[in-house]
């Protein structure tokens, strides 16, 4: 929040930022849904809803995953169309954990997710990674349950590292929650910004074995770069999305009642867009990797998904300093925005978003690369 109040001090100052900060892909929303809220809208469709959303789109959601995944939830009960992936998740927070639960979450994380479990009045259980680039296993995971663990919360690809949890890894987690009764809840919102062939199974696919045990969490927002629409949703055993219904009910009502029908042709009809898209945020990927590890004191994994980067510049800190300093002194000296890592729980590093087209990526990689050079010939020189 410090770095995104001196982002606005300086736009307000007329300085040109290159931000590398956004959460939301730079793509218009599909044509496609774009014209059916418009007719929506222009038909009068502006009334609530029911509560868990629009039956025609959940409807949609169950075909869809049950084409996909081969997954097991064919009532309309089973799913709950959601103010987008966030609302689901503080929804299912509070269905489901209490004082003195524990909630286990891979770190570094999203940091939505140890909040929204706080809100609730339960612990989180951050687990870090292992290797620089925070690989995701079943084994740690499982470690840290204890008799009080209410929910594992899952995020593959993930958001800020890109990591996707293995298959079989996944297999094993599920494997061992449904023999501790222990919910698996996936937030798959980078589902689809995979980039390589078959690197990612959704938690749906073990649905049909382990039906009390698994909850997918999904989005609209990212696919589809309809991030300002708000729709996700929730599918899982009936007993956890009708108590998120109940709780949407009174919390929101329903999802807005056009975005949700833009929402159901998006699913429909822009399969092209969204290929379009992973093809370009694919290429841009290389590129940023590529870059930033020809910077001296920058090492930056390759992500296999989502649309971040999560280089560890430890090597870059003078002393004292930390992610937030070196956010600070990229945005004074070339006006570069990246959100520090210690909001992710890791202070090592910075997240760069790669949601910019390339010219703006590469303009940007310059301003870095000559900033941190300068600092010092070797930047690990400076530890020394
Ligand atoms: N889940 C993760 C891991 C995210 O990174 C984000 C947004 O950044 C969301 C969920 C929020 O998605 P939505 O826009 O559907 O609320």
């Amino acid at each position: 929040m410090r770095v995104t109040r001196r982002v606005e001090e300086l736009q307000a100052q007329g300085r040109e930022i290159l931000s590398f900060g956004a959460g939301e892909p730079d793509f218009p929303s599909p044509e496609s849904a774009v014209k059916a809220a418009r007719a929506a809208l222009a038909d009068g469709f502006t009334r609530y809803t029911p509560a868990a959303g629009l039956a025609d789109l959940r409807r949609d959601l169950l075909d869809r995953f049950e084409e996909r995944w081969a997954a097991p939830w064919r009532q309309l009960s089973e799913v709950v169309v959601t103010v987008g992936a966030k609302a689901a998740l503080f929804e299912l927070s509070l269905t489901l954990f209490d004082a003195g639960d524990e909630v286990v979450i891979p770190s570094p994380c999203w940091v939505t997710f140890p909040e929204q479990v706080r809100l609730a009045g339960a612990r989180p259980v951050l687990v870090p990674g292992t290797g620089n680039d925070f690989r995701l296993a079943a084994e740690p995971l499982i470690a840290a349950l204890t008799p009080h663990t209410r929910a594992i919360v899952l995020n593959s690809p993930c958001n800020p590292t890109g990591a996707i949890l293995p298959a079989a890894d996944l297999e094993a987690l599920v494997v061992e929650c449904a023999e501790r009764g222990v919910l698996v809840i996936s937030d798959e919102t980078y589902e689809r910004f995979v980039y390589d062939d078959d690197g990612f199974v959704s938690a749906a696919a073990l649905a049909q074995r382990y039906p009390q045990t698994v909850v997918v969490v999904g989005s609209f927002s990212k696919t589809y770069a309809m991030t300002g629409w708000r729709v996700g949703f929730v599918l899982g055993p009936h007993q956890v999305t009708s108590g998120v219904a109940t709780i949407q009910s009174h919390a929101t009502s329903n999802p807005t009642s056009f975005a949700m029908v833009g929402a159901r042709e998006a699913l429909a009809s822009a399969e092209e867009d969204v290929r379009q898209m992973i093809a370009e945020f694919r290429q841009r990927r290389d590129l940023i990797v590529e870059r930033l590890n020809r910077i001296p004191g920058v090492s930056c994994p390759t992500p296999a998904g989502a649309f971040y980067v999560f280089p560890d510049v430890s090597a870059c800190f003078l002393p004292g300093e930390g992610s937030i300093e070196l956010a600070e002194f990229l945005l004074e000296q070339v006006a570069v925005a990246v959100v520090p890592g210690i909001a992710f729980g890791h202070d090592g590093h910075v997240r760069f978003s790669f949601t910019s087209p390339r010219d703006v990526l590469d303009e940007g990689l310059d301003r870095v690369a000559d900033a941190l050079t300068r600092r010092g010939t070797d930047p690990r020189s400076l530890h020394a």
